[in-house]
C-alpha cells in the first residue's frame, strides 16, 4: 500500500487497523500523531442518497417521544451557543435532514436557514416545519449569503470527502465571532477505547467478529486530539468538546419498525439503551468553537 498522509495533521504514520470484517474493500487507518481513525476506500456512498428517507426513518423521525429527546438535547447546546453571543441570530444549518434542529433553533429565536442535500428531507423540512432548505452541499461560492451568526452541523463531518475542505466552506459562512457547533461520534470516548480493546483480543484469539463500529458511510472518526488540530487550522478558537449520548429513543423505534422485534427480543435493547445512558459511557462529541 501507497504511503498514506493523515487528512487531519499531515501526519505520516499511518497503520491500518482490520476492525472492518464485513467490508473487504474499506481499509480503516489510524493516524499515530492525531488518533484520527479514517477509512480508505475507492468507492464511498454519497450523502445525496434519498434511500435513508424511507417510510420507517419519516416515521421515526415524526415521532413524539424521538422528538422530545431531540429538544431536549439541541436545548442544551442552543442556548450554550447563545452565552458565546453570536454576532447575530442568523443560523444556517448544514445537512438539516427534515428540519428537527432548524425548528428547535427558530424556537430559540433563530433566524434559520438549512442545506441538505436530499430532495425528499427538504420536503419533508417544507411539509413538517414550513422551512425551506436549499437543495444540495455547501459550497464555497454556493447562492448562499456569508453573513451567519451561527452554523451548525449534526452528524455531518464524518460523512464528508475531506474534513478540512468542510471546515474551510463552514468557517466561509460565518461572521467574525460566529459560532461553530457540530456532533459526530467520538472516538476518544470511554466505550468505543474499550470495544476496540475487546475486539483487538477476539482477533488475537481468533473467535467471532468484530463489533460495527466503523463503516463506509462514516470515513472519519475523530478524536478530541484530531478534532482540535482540525478546527484551529481551520481558524476557529474557544474550541469546546461536550460527551454526548446518541438519541435512543430513536434507536429503540429502528429496531422495533426495521426488524420487527418481539417485545422480548426488544427487552435486550432496553436494557442495552438504559446503560448506555450513563454518562461515562456516552460515545457522541458535540464541539463548540467561535470563528477567529
Ligand atoms: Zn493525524
Amino acid at each position: 500500500m501507497q504511503e498514506m498522509k493523515c487528512t487531519v495533521c499531515g501526519g505520516t504514520n499511518n497503520r491500518q487497523l482490520d476492525f472492518l470484517p464485513s467490508y473487504g474493500k474499506y481499509n480503516l487507518m489510524e493516524c499515530n500523531e492525531c488518533g484520527l481513525k479514517y477509512i480508505v476506500s475507492e468507492n464511498f456512498e454519497t450523502l445525496d442518497d434519498d434511500s435513508y428517507w424511507d417510510e420507517v426513518n419519516k416515521k421515526i423521525y415524526s415521532m413524539p417521544n424521538v422528538l422530545n429527546e431531540f429538544k431536549k438535547k439541541q436545548n442544551k447546546y442552543l442556548k450554550r451557543m447563545i452565552k458565546l453571543s453570536p454576532p447575530n441570530k442568523r443560523l444556517l444549518d448544514v445537512g438539516c435532514g427534515n428540519g428537527i434542529f432548524l425548528n428547535n433553533a427558530k424556537l430559540n429565536g433563530f433566524e434559520a436557514a438549512g442545506i441538505e442535500p436530499s430532495r425528499i428531507a427538504v420536503d419533508l423540512c417544507k411539509q413538517q416545519y414550513g422551512f425551506s432548505p436549499t437543495l444540495g452541499y455547501l459550497e464555497l461560492d454556493s447562492d448562499l449569503e456569508k453573513n451567519f451568526g451561527a452554523l451548525s452541523a449534526w452528524d455531518v463531518i464524518e460523512h464528508v470527502a475531506d474534513p478540512k475542505d468542510f471546515l474551510k466552506i463552514c468557517h466561509a459562512h460565518l461572521v467574525k465571532g460566529g459560532v461553530f457547533i457540530l456532533e459526530t461520534p467520538d472516538e476518544s470516548s470511554w466505550i468505543r477505547g474499550l470495544i476496540n480493546i475487546i475486539d483487538s483480543v477476539k482477533k488475537m484469539l481468533k473467535i467471532g467478529a468484530a463489533s460495527n463500529i466503523y463503516y463506509p458511510s462514516h470515513r472519519y472518526y475523530f478524536t478530541h486530539k484530531a478534532m482540535k488540530s482540525v478546527l484551529k487550522n481551520a481558524g476557529f478558537t474557544n474550541i469546546k468538546i461536550y460527551k454526548e449520548h446518541t438519541i435512543y429513543s430513536k434507536a429503540i423505534a429502528k429496531n422495533r419498525l426495521y426488524r420487527k422485534f418481539t417485545n422480548f427480543q426488544m427487552l435486550k435493547y432496553y436494557v442495552v439503551f438504559f446503560l448506555l445512558r450513563a454518562p461515562f459511557l456516552w460515545n457522541k462529541q458535540v464541539v463548540i468553537c467561535v470563528k477567529k
